[in-house]
């Protein structure tokens, strides 16, 4: 717009030198007969006048419409994002592959068939390409899981790996590492787990070159590591230095989820008659990273 502003200024310019002009003079008087030379550079200028402001009128008009357009679609968004969340969202109780909000991993950023919300995936993708050009790389080895896939997990250690341990105790052991359907972080499309499913992994050589970057960049691209060292109180399921999730978006389904979901809402498989007596909601599905729970968006 400057420019354009320059280019009539230029013109303006250019119209008075050539008034000045004894050549052009000589031309213009031909038409003197019509109309006085003076008369012509005074319509040529009012002309050239006029249409400058019409054009910075409409273009800051355009301007200020596409503005506010785009803030009213910020807006719009940010209410979707909690209008659409329902109980049974929150609760894994939907099918993420038919959801028009998820996307498929590309395979150069994964091991396999993995879906993530399109919000996370973008962020993620950014993270990634950061982490590439530090010599770093990050694959996504687990991303959605809902109620029937966790519950798969679940009954797996309840009826195979666990199956010696007394029923009081074997929630508790299950729950070091894997969640209850109907309380997996995993269910909201929001959570991954990156690179290996060992702490070990990440406290030596490569393993630990990722995790330091992953702690020191991460959070840029607004990602957290939701199971935090225990050591500073933190209650619920053990270290995962691989566990980490895009809270822009999960903390808008953790609040969405501490307001409308009890302990009586997590059931429908076996060893749901622990729930309430560990207190599932507080201390595992709240049991996380302080930095999310006073996460501000
Ligand atoms: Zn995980």
């Amino acid at each position: 717009m400057i420019i354009r502003r320059f280019f009539y200024v230029f013109i303006v310019i250019l119209c008075i030198f050539g008034l000045c002009c004894n050549k052009t003079r000589f031309m213009y008087n031909k038409i003197n007969g019509i109309m006085s030379v003076n008369k012509l550079f005074l319509v040529i200028l009012f002309g050239i006048v006029i249409a400058c402001k019409s054009q910075s009128k409409s273009e800051n008009n355009t301007t200020q419409k596409v503005k506010i357009e785009s803030e009213k679609l910020k807006v719009k968004d940010q209410k979707l994002e909690v209008k659409n969340l329902t109980k049974n969202y929150v609760l894994g109780k939907f099918d993420f592959t038919k959801h028009s909000d998820f996307v498929c991993v590309p395979k150069k950023l994964s091991s396999k068939k993995i879906y993530l919300r399109k919000e996370v995936l973008n962020a993620f993708e950014k993270m990634a390409t950061q982490a590439e050009k530090d010599g770093i790389s990050l694959k996504i080895i687990s991303g959605t899981r809902n109620f029937d896939y966790q519950k798969r997990i679940w009954d797996y250690k309840w009826n195979e790996k666990y199956k010696n341990v007394a029923k009081n105790k074997r929630a508790l052991k299950i729950l070091e590492f894997s969640s209850m359907p109907c309380t997996s972080r995993h269910h909201w499309g929001t959570d991954m787990d990156i690179n290996n499913l060992e702490n070990s992994y990440f406290e030596k050589g490569k393993g630990k070159k990722e995790y330091d970057w992953l702690v020191k960049n991460a959070k840029k691209y607004g990602f957290y590591q939701v199971y935090t060292s225990k050591n500073n109180g933190r209650t619920g399921y053990n270290e995962e230095k691989w566990h980490w999730s895009y809270v822009p978006l999960s903390s808008l389904y953790l609040d969405f989820y501490n307001k409308n979901i009890t302990n009586q809402d997590i059931t429908g498989f076996q060893g749901s008659e622990f729930v309430s007596k560990i207190d599932m909601i507080k201390n595992y599905v709240n049991g996380i990273n302080p930095e999310i729970l006073n996460y501000k968006n």
